[in-house]
């Protein structure tokens, strides 16, 4: 009987004390990971837009502007983002979306709390005098409900729950709302991706984001294409900022 459950729990990766990332070492973190793939799981220092996210060949240089925010930015006026997408972090994010990998939910939420954190940090060191953006609520993208069904969770929802949690802030599970099924980005040009995610979020009570400083919340976010129709859609709802954060940046 223990051994069924031992053998459950391990295929799970929830074996006591292991790595819940490799399911091979012995746990070493606060987050349940061993020494190697904490490592593997540093987050980027800096070298992307402080706007879009978009990532600069040095990982070092601080955020700045990028040459497009400055000619044609998105709606949203900053991003958060943990790490670029590759390597560790982007097989955990596999391998909890499409393989039902929930014992990897908790070490993403807990990145997802240090993205922000470790934004909310940079932008405090870059401008000591300005003040934060500060938020109001967390809105998380939502699936398309044919697509909910498929994956049976929203994982961006998932995601959210602990930094809404923590921050105190209302998560708006219903904030935004998908009015149509999109193809997958994957594979179209940065344009096409605008074209298909043109109008597919709609804020279905606008109330809830009338005069709000909104934080979306993503687990990927590629070009900013879908991010920026889920901000629109925020701001037609009368939300008076909204910015991103996601765990990674492709
Ligand atoms: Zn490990
Ligand atoms: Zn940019």
């Amino acid at each position: 009987m223990l051994q069924a459950v031992r053998a459950i729990a391990s295929q799970l990766g929830i074996a006591p004390g292991r790595c819940r990332l490799c399911l091979q070492h012995q746990a070493a973190t606060s987050l349940g990971l061993c020494a190697g793939c904490a490592q593997t799981l540093a987050p980027r220092p800096g070298g992307y837009c402080s706007r879009c996210g978009e990532l600069f060949e040095r990982e070092d240089d601080p955020p700045r502007l990028c040459g497009t925010c400055r000619l044609q930015p998105p709606p949203f006026s900053g991003v958060f983002l943990y790490a670029a997408y590759e390597g560790a972090l982007q097989e955990a994010i596999i391998q909890y979306k499409y393989h039902g990998r929930h014992a990897v939910e908790r070490v993403l939420q807990g990145l997802l709390l240090q993205a922000y954190a470790g934004g909310c940090a940079r932008t405090t060191q870059a401008a000591a005098s300005a003040t934060l953006p500060g938020h109001d609520c967390v809105v998380p993208l939502p699936l398309h409900p044919a697509r909910l069904r498929e994956r049976g969770f929203n994982q961006s929802l998932e995601l959210a729950r602990p930094l809404a949690a923590m921050h105190r802030l209302p998560l708006l599970a219903q904030g935004l709302a998908r009015s149509r099924r999109t193809a997958p980005q994957a594979g179209f040009s940065r344009a096409e991706r605008r074209e298909n995610v043109r109008d597919a979020f709609v804020a279905p009570r606008p109330a809830l984001l009338a005069g709000r400083r909104v934080l979306l919340v993503d687990d990927v976010m590629t070009t900013g294409a879908t991010a920026g129709a889920a901000a629109l859609a925020c701001l037609q709802a009368g939300a008076v900022r909204v910015d991103c954060c996601v765990l990674a940046r492709a």
